[in-house]
């Protein structure tokens, strides 16, 4: 059976939004798997280390038939694709892309801790993921829609594609 599952990625080396679009194209190509909705892009202020460039962030909603374990293993060929380094954590990259949510189900192995331990933490996931599912609820119970509010205040803006790039 399919699940639905949501994907957040993030890019802030090189040109960030055309990894994360590149991204988008690479999820909507996985096998097993239907795109079902991706957010706008968001221009959002660096996260964890504070002296690295500004991210460009978004997420997709997908049904897939891929296990979680899998999927995973689908997102980390997509960085390796896009010739991710893993220097340093939370530092700058070139593409991550995260299993947000899976299902309603809650996963801790040691490779994939889902829902992603920091989903609510940070206002540059919790804000794409609102505007593509304001009805969700976590497995956790917690609403995404109260989540929401408390960041409304955050450096968070829709990123506006170069005019030249809009085809
Ligand atoms: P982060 O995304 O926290 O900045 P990384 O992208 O370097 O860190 O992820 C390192 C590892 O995190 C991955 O190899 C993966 O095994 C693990 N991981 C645990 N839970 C998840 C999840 N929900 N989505 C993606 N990776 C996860
Ligand atoms: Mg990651």
């Amino acid at each position: 059976m399919m699940q639905i599952a949501y994907i957040g990625l993030g890019s802030n080396l090189a040109i960030p939004h055309q990894q994360v679009l590149q991204a988008i194209q690479q999820i909507k190509a996985l096998a097993h798997t239907t795109w079902l909705a991706e957010s706008s892009l968001y221009l959002t202020p660096p996260w964890g280390i504070k002296e690295q460039p500004a991210f460009i962030n978004a997420v997709v909603k997908i049904a897939t038939d891929l296990p979680a374990h899998d999927l995973l293993d689908a997102l980390l060929a997509i960085e390796v694709s896009q010739q991710r380094v893993r220097a340093q954590r939370y530092g700058p990259r070139t593409i991550d892309c995260d299993i947000l949510l899976y299902a309603d189900e809650m996963i801790t192995t040691e490779r994939l801790q889902v829902p992603h331990p920091f989903l609510l933490e940070r206002a540059f996931v919790v804000i794409p993921l609102f505007e593509i599912a304001p009805a969700l609820i976590l497995p956790t119970g917690q609403i995404l829609a109260e989540v929401v509010k408390k960041y409304q205040d955050e450096n968070i803006k829709k990123f506006i594609l170069p005019s030249e790039e809009i085809e």
